[in-house]
């Protein structure tokens, strides 16, 4: 016999958690649904931390989406009683006219917000920990810093279940259909009707979605953690703030201080595609190598040995942006792939806006950069 819901979610890592948090919190019924039992280290949503920043070098639009993102990060914490924001502020280095500089400029002058413009020497005087290129510049932010993604998941799952939803976990969608005017889920476990469905399923979305031609790709990203060999100190999140630099045109690498488990630094872009089924979940010594040469060379004191590794996902579109809109025949079904390795810090914001979506068929929040923009 199918249960009846107002909302089926169908993936609880980041953007599912959220959505689930913000229907209950509006008093529907939700049901949400998930192979694993997130927070998990198997999707997109693991490695202890991500980076949210406000002077948003990818395009000046999404720095009222994040500065929303801001406020329901606290929100959520004060509700969940539990920290997961640290702001460390933030460091975008790079050549001045390089799309990271520039680009987080631009985003900063067109919002007014608080920056500051340093040279290579300024960086090195004011934070010891990073070595910039002599022609290399910095946006500095004060209001960046880190997340913690494990706890901001469940937290939201925690919030979500207070305000009523149902959450089953280690139960795989198999497929869905439309049913009259809703959706009919089958499950591993069983069949479920809705009113909506909610698909945040990470880099399995496509998998869900075999009718649709969708442009996403997956790519295996490593992450690498390491022991500085001297000056330790100059790690700490009070010296050391979350860091992007853009080493070559359009290349990027990123880290963050040390919060207990040493200097954890990775690329932004660049891994090989990968199945989500099948991927690769070991990092080799070859790949550590040559992490630990980028680190070397702009964060020469944390290049010590490796403390550990993980393989993560992004599930990228073409141009790099989000993916958050109705499914393109069955105006019941909402798809959200909010990656492309930058999506974590809008989870609450995404959230809010497929519960406006699923609920009232329409969101006062800007979307538009999101839509469907693929042949
Ligand atoms: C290495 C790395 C670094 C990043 N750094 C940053 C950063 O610094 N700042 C930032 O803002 N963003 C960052 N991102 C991006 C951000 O982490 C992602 O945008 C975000 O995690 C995506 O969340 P999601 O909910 O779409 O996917 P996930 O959190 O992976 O959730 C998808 C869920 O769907 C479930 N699922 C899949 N298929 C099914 C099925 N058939 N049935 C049931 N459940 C299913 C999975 O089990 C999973 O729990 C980074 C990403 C990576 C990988």
């Amino acid at each position: 016999m199918a249960a009846a819901f107002d909302t089926i979610v169908v993936g609880l890592g980041a953007m599912g958690s959220a959505t689930a948090h913000q229907l209950a919190r509006r008093g529907r019924r939700v049901l949400g649904l998930d192979r694993w039992t997130p927070p998990h280290a198997f999707g997109s949503s693991h490695g202890q931390t991500r980076i949210i920043r406000e002077a948003y070098f990818e395009d000046p639009r999404y720095v009222p989406l994040v500065q929303r993102a801001y406020e329901a990060w606290r929100e959520l914490e004060r509700d969940a009683s539990c920290p997961l924001l640290l702001e460390t502020g933030g460091l975008m280095i790079g050549p001045p006219d390089g799309v990271l500089v520039a680009g987080a400029r631009r985003s900063a002058d067109q919002h007014h917000l608080r920056h500051e413009m340093l040279t290579a020497a300024e960086i090195r005087a004011r934070f010891p920990a990073l070595a910039p290129d002599d022609d290399m510049v910095a946006v500095w932010e004060p209001r960046a810093g880190v997340l913690f993604p494990e706890a901001c998941v469940a937290a939201q799952l925690a919030m979500a279940r207070r305000h009523g939803a149902t959450l089953q976990c280690d139960e795989p969608v198999l497929r869905w259909q439309p049913s009259g005017d809703g959706v009919r889920v089958v499950t591993a476990r069983g069949a479920y009707e809705a009113a909506s469905l909610v698909l945040t399923a990470g880099s399995w979305t496509r998998s869900l979605l075999p009718d649709l031609v969708l442009p996403l790709t997956v790519a295996r990203q490593t992450l690498y953690w390491f022991t500085p060999q001297r000056n330790a100190g100059a790690f700490a999140p009070e010296r050391c703030p979350i860091h992007l630099w853009e080493h070559a045109r359009g290349r990027y690498i990123y880290g963050f201080p040390d919060l207990g488990e040493g200097v954890k630094a990775a690329r932004h872009h660049e891994g090989t595609i990968a199945d989500p089924d099948t991927i690769d979940r070991e990092v080799r010594a070859e790949e550590v190598d040559a992490m630990r040469a980028m680190v070397a060379r702009y964060l020469p004191d944390a290049a010590g040995a490796l403390r550990w590794a993980a393989v993560c996902m992004y599930t990228n579109t073409p141009d790099e942006h989000f993916l958050v809109a109705p499914h393109p025949t069955h105006a019941q079904v909402l798809i959200a792939s909010p990656c492309s390795g930058h999506g974590f810090k809008f989870a609450p914001v995404v959230g809010e806006a497929l519960a406006d979506l699923a609920t009232q068929g329409r969101s006062s929040i800007d979307l538009s950069l999101f839509g469907w923009r693929f042949t």
